[in-house]
This record gives structure tokens, sequence and C-alpha cells, in this order.
């Protein structure tokens, strides 16, 4: 595919099959995280000149730090053509037990550095008359599941924002489609077990939980440029549980 991506939280699970994906297509791949997984260890190893693959020790909070990565990936590569919104955390619980501060803290991660991470990337698009930006929601944003309402307000307002956000920039060339995935084996979903996960794989159509690599595929087409006149839209990858 050949392009300049930018995938939030590209350290594991979902967006290590992201990076890995587009890596395997050719593109040059910048991405960031909090801690450096193994995975990460073994790109940066492999690509010492850092010619396709950078990472930084970022925790997206860091607004001005997170500014500062993008515009070093512009330097550095000369144009950004996609961003992933990868970068999430889940709040497992009741809200009735839930802290102003974990309220704040999953707002802040799952929704405010979004905006202020696509507003700088989209500002450089906005020069090239061109770029695909992906957000990844959540299936549970639109239909719900006990003890994540503030996870799953999260993920129902990047769909807001994605049709907003298409509005304002697709006179400029540049697209900007959100996936809902459903329950994905990642860490992240590692507490859902016994009872919890069997009602699950009984509801869903297809049968199973969903592989990091049942949404690379899908991620790849909506940056490409097959994609060219697809924007504003949301599309569940779920293997039918919401159908
Ligand atoms: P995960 O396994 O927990 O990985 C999250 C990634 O984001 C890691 O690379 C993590 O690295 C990074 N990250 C988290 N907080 C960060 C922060 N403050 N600053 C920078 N990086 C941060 O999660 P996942 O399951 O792959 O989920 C990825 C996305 O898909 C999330 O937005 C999630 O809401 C969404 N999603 C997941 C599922 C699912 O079933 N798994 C379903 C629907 C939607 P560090 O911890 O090192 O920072």
């Amino acid at each position: 595919m050949n392009k300049v991506v930018i995938v939030s939280g590209g350290s594991r699970g979902i967006g290590q099959a992201i990076v890995d994906n587009l890596l395997d297509s050719n593109c040059i791949v910048a991405t960031f995280s909090r801690s450096e997984s193994e995975y990460i260890k073994r790109q940066k190893e492999s690509d010492p000149e850092q010619n396709r693959f950078f990472w930084q020790p970022i925790d997206i909070r860091d607004s001005e730090t997170v500014k500062r990565f993008v515009f070093e990936v512009f330097k550095k590569y000369k144009r950004i053509d996609g961003l992933v919104n990868n970068t999430g955390i889940n709040l497992d619980q009741l809200l009735s037990v839930t802290t102003d501060e974990e309220i704040d803290t999953i707002l802040s991660i799952n929704l405010k550095s979004v905006f202020l991470l696509t507003r700088v990337v989209s500002r450089l698009m906005l020069q090239q008359n061109d770029g695909a930006i992906l957000n990844i929601s959540s299936i549970i944003g639109s239909r719900g599941f006990k003890g994540t309402s503030i996870y799953a307000a999260t993920k129902a307002a990047l769909v807001g924002f994605t049709k907003s956000l298409a509005r304002e920039l697709g006179s400029k060339n540049i697209r900007v489609n959100a996936i809902l995935p459903g329950f994905i084996e990642t860490d992240m979903t590692s507490g859902i077990t016994g009872p919890r996960k069997d009602q699950i794989i009984r509801r869903t159509p297809l049968g199973r939980l969903g592989k990091v690599d049942d949404l690379t595929g899908v991620i790849h087409f909506l940056l490409s440029d097959e994609a060219k006149f697809i924007t504003g839209q949301s599309l569940a990858v779920d293997g039918g549980l919401t159908c």
C-alpha cells in the first residue's frame, strides 16, 4: 500500500496486529505506547535506521509530546497518509462504584487525547489534501454491556466524532471512518471467562470470539485507496453479534 500511517497504541493487542499488517504491505508505520513490549523491541531491532518503523514511549494524555511525535513523523517521512486511533482502555465496573478519578482517566485516554491527536494530524493532512483516519470504536458503544457504561459512552462518542469529522474534512479528500469490533481476544478481554464468555459465543452467529487478524483486513481496506469513496461510516466487525 506504500503509505505512512500513525497507529496509536501499537505495542500489543489490536494495535500490534494493525502495525504488523501495515508493515507487511509496505507501509511506513509510526506508533507509540507507554511501555516497550517484546513486539516493539523486535521491530526496533529489525529496523535500527527507522526506515519503516518508528516507535516512541508516550502516554497519549501527554498532548505536547504527542504533538512533537507527529511533527517528527512528518519531518522524517514527509507525509502522513493514515491515522488509526486505536489506543483505548476499558473500565469494567458498575457506575455506582466508579470514582471521579477513574471517569477522568477513561475520558481523557479514550476521547480527549483522540481529539487532540486527530486535530494535529488532520491539520497536516489538510495541507496534503489527502488522508484517511480510522477510529476504533466498539459494539459496546452501540449495544451496551453491563459494567461498561463509561467505556460504552466513549466508544459511542467516537461514532459521532467520525461522522461529523467526515463532513468537515471530505472536501479536502480526507476520509474518516470507524470500525466497531465485537469481543476480540486481547489483554483487554482476558477477564471475560466462564459463563460470560460462553454467553457471548452463543449469541455470536459465527460462534466464536474474534481474533486480532479478523480486524486487520478491513482496517487495511478502509485506509487504502480501494475505499476512496467511503467516509463517515461505522462498520461492525463482530462475527454477527449485533446483526
Ligand atoms: P490492549 O490489548 O489493552 O492494548 C491497548 C494498547 O494501547 C496498548 O498498545 C497500550 O500500550 C496502548 N495504550 C493504552 N493506554 C495508553 C496510553 N495512555 N497512552 C499510550 N498508549 C496507551 O487493547 P486492545 O484490546 O488491543 O484494544 C485496542 C482498541 O480496540 C481499544 O480502543 C479498544 O477500546 C478497542 N476495542 C477492543 C475490543 C476487544 O475486544 N479487545 C473490542 C472493541 C474495541 P501501553 O499499555 O504500553 O501504553
